[in-house]
């Protein structure tokens, strides 16, 4: 658990770290409404419990990001991990320490674990996934590709990935159904779909918004409005923007 700010008598109090030291609270027996009376009670308390760490602000009602009140506080609560990976999901090491970082915080607010379904995911991945839903239709038809292009906003990026996906499959005469050549020329053409979507992001355009290696997904299935507006100022707070997308429902996260 973090706070970026001061929080008690005549401080900062950011919404999202009031949540947090109240949060925190809970594991003390002053739980107090009123938080500066909480945090002086629980100063004091720690004071007479023989707690000689403290500075002259000791009973202040005054609680700073790195201070010996807040570490005490923290060191005081057992505090798990609030976010859970989905199977496969691939997150950078940065933005797995922000998805520690924020998702503690959204607990603090709100007492729910978020849910990650997606995050990073390479050209390779990428290819791999566009040539995975456009083969899950039968071959010999177009549904697939359209399914496919219909997911992208960007037609013009989307179709160069596409036209190359066609290209290598008019060099298969004889692709039925998914046995004889399918493995050789799924091979070659995610392997060449991926060169596509590579030069792409070289000259800073991305098909899908995973290719930026800060992008998360957050299952809200059971968020409310203002859960979802509780993430929104948590993320805004670490630089990242969040989207609110449907089908299947959930958050979008990258940086800003
Ligand atoms: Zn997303």
């Amino acid at each position: 658990m973090k706070i970026h700010n001061s929080v008690g008598k005549n401080c900062t109090n950011n919404e999202i770290d009031v949540l947090v030291v109240r949060h925190l609270l809970k594991s003390t027996p002053y739980t107090n409404n009123d938080l500066v009376t909480s945090i002086v009670k629980y100063q004091e308390g720690y004071l007479m419990q023989g707690g000689s760490s403290f500075s002259s602000r000791s009973a202040s009602g005054q609680i700073y990001p790195f201070d010996n009140t807040f570490k005490t506080l923290v060191g005081l609560s057992w505090s798990p991990d609030y976010y859970v990976l989905q199977p496969g999901v691939e997150l950078t090491l940065s933005s797995l320490q922000l998805v520690k970082e924020m998702s503690d915080r959204f607990y603090a607010c709100t007492s729910k674990t978020t849910n990650i379904s997606s995050g990073y995911r390479g050209p390779g991945k990428q290819a791999q996934a566009m040539f995975d839903k456009i083969t899950f239709y039968p071959l010999n038809t177009g549904t697939g590709v359209d399914a496919v292009r219909n997911e992208y906003l960007n037609k013009n990026l989307v179709d160069q990935v596409l036209n190359k996906y066609k290209e290598v499959k008019g060099g298969y005469t004889n692709l039925v159904g998914k046995t004889g050549d399918f493995s050789r020329f799924e091979k070659e053409a995610v392997v060449a779909m991926t060169r596509i979507i590579e030069q792409q992001v070289a000259s800073g355009q991305y098909v899908s918004k995973h290719l930026y290696n800060s992008a998360f997904d957050v299952i809200k299935t059971g968020f409310t409005p203002t859960d979802c507006q509780f993430y929104k100022t948590i993320a805004n707070e670490a630089n990242y923007s969040m989207i609110n997308e449907g089908d299947p429902p959930h958050l979008h996260f990258q940086r800003m």
